[in-house]
């Protein structure tokens, strides 16, 4: 038979893993604090736990999904860990997750953190491109890869717990930083007799088209040398900077999504030597302290 397992926290992430493991046969434990969804799930075929405590006691795999770090540790307080494989699914940082993971040891459970690269309607869903980075107890990743394979793809990034953490989180502050350029483009046109979809489908190739300078950017940093494959260098990108802020001023537009890092290729081309055959890779420098 399928791996039996738990699960607590049935919100939008919660509730997709939970039928994915269900249509796929897997007896299942659940818990929400809120009674209504357990309730609801428990008609699709789920135990409905009185207790989280009662709903970890039911079986060894126990998988959490809930709001954030401290609904983890108020969850998890009245429950034995003893033997149990402890997976980890709600979002937190890199040292959430390590200190979680000492807890957990510390009570006799194995640990694995996770980060959900995906959003519910991707859950489950074959070449959605949703997959969960995992970081911790490699022996509890491989014990349980066959029922871990069901709701998304599955990333092992470390023995490490925290880096599961940090690698979702390194995705979405790049994601952030897309969005927020995202914004400003929309906001350049407001004015203008130009429709926002009709932006759009030029907007998002226009990203897909630059995203493989990550690659150049990382072969620079690995290396050392930041003027490796440089195509635009930094002395041309801020004087062409001065072209983005004078645009946003003439569209009536604030340019304070854009001037933090305009700031620091400046910066960093008045400090560089070779800031005129360097790209903004040096601009890594600045940020880390
Ligand atoms: P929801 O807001 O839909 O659900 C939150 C869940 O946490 C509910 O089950 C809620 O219970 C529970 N909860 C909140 N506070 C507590 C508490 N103090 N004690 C016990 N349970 C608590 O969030 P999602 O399901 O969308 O997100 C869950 C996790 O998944 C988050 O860490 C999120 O970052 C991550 N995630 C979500 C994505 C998304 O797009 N939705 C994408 C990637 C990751 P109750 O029903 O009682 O309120």
């Amino acid at each position: 038979g399928k791996q039996p397992l738990t699960l607590l926290g049935l919100g939008a992430m919660g509730t997709a893993l939970a039928r994915t493991w269900l249509a796929a046969g897997h007896p299942l434990t659940v818990w929400n604090r809120s009674p209504a969804r357990a309730d609801a799930l428990a008609a699709e075929g789920a135990s409905a736990a009185g207790t989280a405590a009662e709903a970890v006691a039911a079986n060894r795999l126990v998988v959490l999904c809930l709001l954030d770090d401290a609904s983890v540790g108020q969850t998890l307080a009245g429950a034995d860990l003893a033997g149990k494989d402890l997976i980890n699914l709600t979002t937190s940082t890199p040292g959430q997750a390590r200190a979680l993971a000492a807890w957990a040891q510390e009570r006799g459970a194995r640990f694995l953190d996770g980060g959900v690269m995906a959003v519910p309607p991707m859950i489950g869903a074959a070449g959605s491109g949703g997959y969960i980075f995992y970081s911790g107890s490699r022996a509890l990743f491989d014990a349980h890869r066959e029922t871990l394979v069901v709701p998304a793809g599955t990333t092992y990034v470390g023995e490490d717990p925290g880096f599961a953490a940090l690698h979702d989180v390194a995705l979405l502050s790049a994601m952030t930083g897309m969005f927020a350029g995202v914004a400003h483009a929309f906001a350049l046109i407001r004015k203008e007799n130009i429709e926002p979809r009709a932006l759009a489908p030029l907007l998002a190739d226009w990203l897909t088209a630059m995203s493989p300078a990550v690659h150049t950017t990382a072969a620079q940093l690995d290396s050392g040398d930041y003027s490796a494959g440089v195509v635009s260098n930094l002395a041309m990108q801020v004087a062409g900077s001065a072209t983005l802020l004078r645009t946003a001023g003439e569209q009536g537009v604030s340019a304070e999504l854009l001037t933090p890092y305009l700031a620091l290729m400046e910066l960093r081309l008045a400090e560089a030597e070779r800031g005129n055959e360097e790209g903004t890779t040096g601009v890594i420098d600045l940020l880390v302290r």
